[in-house]
């Protein structure tokens, strides 16, 4: 499905404004940049053209990074997007067509209750066998137009339910693709802010316990300077796969960045929290990486993680901010750890 333009003309002119802007500032040339800048320079997508226009203004490079989450968020699951109202499309016009078979069977069995009162009325005590037979054979031909009706109807209706097996199943594919990320399987950021929405206002009406880790891996960008942004790629998998590994029934473990994760954790105390995330981050030191290839060892990795309990009255971004604040003193007092609020927010033991 097309969902640019159908001109030419116009198509060609976006075209030659992408390529302009990819080339002005300096973007790789790879066919997913490529969608990204058509798509800005189609001008659809007035959220896409304002963020990389803050880019712009910031002074920032539009890095691979930048491009692959733009990528991400406007054209994949814009095009997922596309799909899902395409499904609802189909299901509407079956819809409508099992709506017209019923009507049009309740309208028959309606015409043939009147064909039987016409019939009856017509009906004397002076009537002839041969006007009995008349009667009889109207009503006999009126059901038999009934009975095909249903008959059809019913037909109708078994196929349309194969149809709409199917068609659930693609829209529920589609919301799983639209909600996981694609490289590590866990959910993305977009359903990560959907969750933690959702279990924050929980949380706050039933005055439950929460908490939020986020974790980043340590020296990442070095790993892939040395090893390649493959096997970077692999490691994150795994790393996933650690977090996964480590979380209860109910917990949510998303891709937040590039190689910064999230886990939603509804109805834990700090102490629960961080023991799980410190479980985490010994299941992510303990794998040995070996590149699947040459079969060479490529060391470990490690992870630090910062653990944020919910307060009350707390937005999502105030929660993300302290895990965010707590992650960071991880990093600066040495990486490879977890700090949680608690520590972070303990006062310094005073000078005597
Ligand atoms: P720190 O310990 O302070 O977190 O150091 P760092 O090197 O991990 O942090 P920095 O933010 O400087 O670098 C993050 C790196 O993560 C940069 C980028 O190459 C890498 N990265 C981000 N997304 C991906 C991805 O999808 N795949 C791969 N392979 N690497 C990624
Ligand atoms: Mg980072
Ligand atoms: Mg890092």
């Amino acid at each position: 499905m097309n969902t640019y333009t159908d001109d030419i003309g116009v198509a060609t002119e976006w075209s030659m404004k992408a390529l302009g802007l990819m080339a002005r500032h300096q973007v790789v040339p790879l066919p997913t940049n490529y969608e990204v800048w058509f798509r800005y320079a189609s001008g659809q997508d007035t959220t896409l053209n304002e963020e990389i226009d803050q880019h712009l203004k910031e002074g920032k490079k539009i890095d691979e990074d930048i491009s692959t989450d733009l990528h991400q968020r406007f054209v994949s699951h814009a095009s997922l997007t596309d799909t899902t109202l395409d499904a609802g499309d189909k299901l509407n016009s079956e819809v409508d067509k099992i709506l017209k078979l019923v009507q049009q069977t309740v309208g028959d069995s309606s015409a043939l209750g009147s064909s039987v009162r016409t019939a009856s009325e017509g009906l004397s005590t002076k009537s002839t066998p041969a006007d009995i037979r008349r009667v009889v054979e109207a009503i006999m031909s009126a059901s038999v137009q009934m009975e095909s009706r249903s008959k059809e109807l019913e037909e109708r209706l078994n196929e349309t339910k194969g149809e709409l097996n199917a068609l659930q199943t693609n829209l529920t594919k589609a919301r799983n693709e639209a909600r996981t990320d694609g490289l590590t399987g866990v959910a993305n950021r977009k359903a990560f802010d959907e969750t933690l929405l959702q279990e924050i206002t929980r949380a706050s009406s039933e005055r439950k316990d929460m908490c939020l880790i986020i974790g980043d891996i340590d020296h990442f960008k070095s790993f892939n300077d040395t090893w390649g942004h493959r096997t970077g790629d692999q490691v994150l998998r795994l790393v996933a796969s650690c977090l996964k590994g480590g979380v209860r029934e109910g917990d949510t473990v998303a891709r937040y960045g590039g190689e910064e994760f999230a886990v939603i954790m509804p109805g834990i105390t700090t102490t629960g929290a961080e023991t799980i995330a410190n479980a985490m981050r010994e299941a992510v030191q303990a794998r040995e990486l070996v590149k699947r290839s040459t079969g060479e060892t490529l060391g470990r990795v490690t992870m630090s993680l910062g653990v944020a309990t919910l307060r009350a009255g707390d937005s999502p971004s105030a929660l993300i901010e302290r895990a965010d604040a707590c992650l960071y003193t991880a990093k600066r007092s040495g990486r490879n750890r977890v700090v949680s609020e608690e520590q972070h927010a303990a006062p310094k033991a005073k000078a005597s």
